[in-house]
């Protein structure tokens, strides 16, 4: 799919590419599995010439973010022959859980990526490395690389230090590695309340680096593990589980967002200590940091999210205004549009933000190439042929799609009453109206040509019906038919063949570009009109939509059949993006 897509160079394929060509990763071996060094060189040479993996923390649902993080990811080690790892991230207990993995793997496998290679399957759980992850630490305690602190938690805080001030040893810095060992297993085997102690890596309380400050490394929590159950009292933290998956993995670039780039003297620490107890061989796992994707209009982040969800402003997870990837999906959003998304944005190392628009244009871009062409009327007047016989129809054809002759065409019917846009008709006609006016003459696309006669208002003075009259020989694609010079051209759907059905027009989540600019609750940024539901009269062919079928609604934008609400025979449409940009890009997002 995405070979359509213009690969961009950045800083990360030119470091991969420099280091394929030092051959730097060629002599690593691979057990088929992960594992420590002594079982990898039972293996042969490793087959991926590169491994990278996505390691997302089963705490939610994944989010466009994400979506970027998964085609950087997966889409280097397709382009490098390597191999990307799904690796799940679960070594905090309390807030994952098997819903979220589900999720995670399906937005995975939707974007078009797989973990499944013809030998072997790419799918770890940190939490299946617990066991090595416990051994190593007790060899760091065994050679004086870690300690068990019993500080309480605020006396460890006020020895930390501060980004201008060294912090001071703990006074159990320099327990023997007997009594720590003695400690840490007591820790295991349940003896100790949460709190009471941590295991801290020994390295350095003056480092300018906070991260370097004997960075805990364990800690008791008496909490069930959605993989692990009660196993496990002591948890590792994830600085310490991170880099050691990554090297039980064989991982060659661990490429992660630029918040971690402080973390990665202790990533290179806490590998070169294992290595030195040979763990693990030579050449390591290399962090590299990309910035992370910031996209105005939206909220990036699980926890807020997750508030969303919560307080019912949206309709759950896949609401199809959420930035998450099932958010995106139901929208109408298609895998194509995000890797083209996630292709045009690049990597790069300064933080910056994307423009929604750039993210709709992607899928303008996917569609307009591809979505069936339908004719919708979304806020249906009726106009009435005055002069057509009642009760006679006249086929009419239009192409599914104008530039791809051979998916062929919709057939309809034009006849005596019409649904046509409200819009599309006026009494007082300002300067450049165009369409139906009394006096004026319109194309009623696809069919005839009609020229208005008048119109019928309610007691209230609203217009309710439109008259016009057809004239002779203009009926499109037949002879004579262009001796009518008109300006206007609108669509129309007959009203006896007519469905009505439901309609929801999406629009931004958020009326701020940066809906937390200056501190402010995003929730005060919402916007109050990012959904309208209306009932609108689409052509017959559209009641056989099937969940996720695509169309461009003529005129309106592009639409997608809502994969949870439409049944059979009875489609209920998304508007997935308008056929323009009506917000301006650098608007910060003035009213329409
Ligand atoms: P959140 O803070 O919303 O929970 P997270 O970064 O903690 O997000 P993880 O599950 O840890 O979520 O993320 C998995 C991977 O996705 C990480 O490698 C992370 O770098 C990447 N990622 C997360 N958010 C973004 C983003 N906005 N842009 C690019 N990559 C991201
Ligand atoms: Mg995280």
């Amino acid at each position: 799919m995405s070979e359509l897509v213009e690969r961009a160079s950045h800083f990360i394929r030119a470091r991969i590419e420099a280091d394929l060509s030092g051959g730097i990763h060629a002599q690593r071996h691979w057990a088929g599995r992960p594992g420590a060094a002594p079982l990898h060189r039972t293996g042969a040479l490793d087959p991926a010439r590169i491994r990278t993996r996505f390691p997302p923390e089963p705490n939610g649902y994944l989010h466009v973010g994400h979506a970027k993080s998964i085609c950087l990811n997966f889409g280097l080690a397709r382009d490098y022959g390597g191999r990307c790892h799904m690796r799940f991230d679960d070594t905090n207990p309390v807030k994952e859980d098997q819903e979220y993995v589900d999720s995670i793997l399906d937005a995975v496998r939707w974007l078009g990526f797989d973990w499944q290679n013809p030998s072997e399957s790419n799918l770890y759980y940190a939490s299946d490395y617990f066991d090595d992850l416990w051994r190593f630490a007790e060899w760091l305690v065994e050679h004086g690389y870690a300690y068990v602190d019993s500080q309480s938690a605020e006396a460890m805080r006020a020895l930390r230090g501060t980004l201008t001030e060294p912090g001071r040893n703990s006074p159990y810095r320099d327990r023997s590695p007997e009594d720590n060992l003695r400690l840490m297993r007591e820790m295991r085997a349940g003896q100790h309340p949460e709190g009471s102690h941590v295991l801290r890596a020994k390295i350095d309380m003056a480092s300018p680096n906070m991260n370097m400050r004997d960075p805990a490394i364990y800690r008791i929590r008496f909490a069930e593990h959605h993989r692990t159950g009660d196993r496990w009292c002591v948890y590792p933290m994830y600085d310490y589980a991170h880099p050691i998956s990554d090297a039980l993995e064989n991982i060659t670039h661990s490429i992660c967002t630029l918040e971690f780039a402080d973390h990665r003297p202790l990533y290179d620490w806490l590998l070169e200590r294992l290595a030195e107890g040979g763990f693990f061989d030579r050449p390591l796992p290399q962090q590299i940091e990309f910035a992370r994707l910031n996209l105005t209009y939206a909220i990036t982040s699980k926890r807020k999210l997750q508030e969303l969800v919560q307080s019912g402003r949206v309709v759950g997870w896949d609401d199809p205004r959420m930035p998450t990837i099932v958010g995106l999906r139901r929208r109408g959003y298609t895998p194509e549009s995000i890797h083209r998304f996630a292709e045009q944005i690049g990597v790069s190392k300064a933080d910056s933000w994307i423009d929604m628009s750039v993210l709709e244009q992607a899928l303008r871009d996917d569609l307009e190439t591809r979505a069936a062409r339908a004719v919708a009327v979304l806020d249906p007047l009726k106009l009435v042929i005055t002069n057509w016989p009642a009760g006679t129809r006249d086929a009419c054809s239009a192409p599914v799609h104008p530039q791809r002759a051979e998916r062929g065409s919709r057939r309809f019917h034009f006849g005596r009453e019409l649904w046509i846009e409200r819009e599309d008709f006026t009494e007082h006609p300002p300067k450049g109206y165009f369409r139906l006016f009394p006096g004026n003459r319109v194309r009623l696309r696809y069919g005839h040509v009609v020229e208005c006669t008048g119109c019928t208002h309610d007691a209230g003075g609203r217009v309710i019906e439109v008259q016009a009259q057809v004239l002779p020989d203009s009926k499109s694609g037949t002879p004579g038919a262009d001796q009518y010079k008109v300006k206007g051209n609108i669509h129309w759907v007959a009203v006896d063949e007519a469905v009505e059905v439901e309609v929801r027009l999406y629009d931004r989540l958020y009326r701020e570009a940066h809906p937390e600019a200056g501190g402010r609750n995003h929730i005060d940024a919402l916007n109050p009109d990012s959904l309208r539901r209306i009932r609108a009269q689409v052509e017959p062919s559209l009641a056989r939509a099937e969940p996720e079928d695509r169309f461009q609604f003529e005129r309106h934008g592009y639409f997608v059949a809502d994969r949870k609400d439409t049944q059979p025979g009875v489609p209920v449409f998304n508007r997935a993006v308008s056929l323009k940009d009506s917000w301006g890009a650098a608007s910060g997002g003035k009213a329409r």
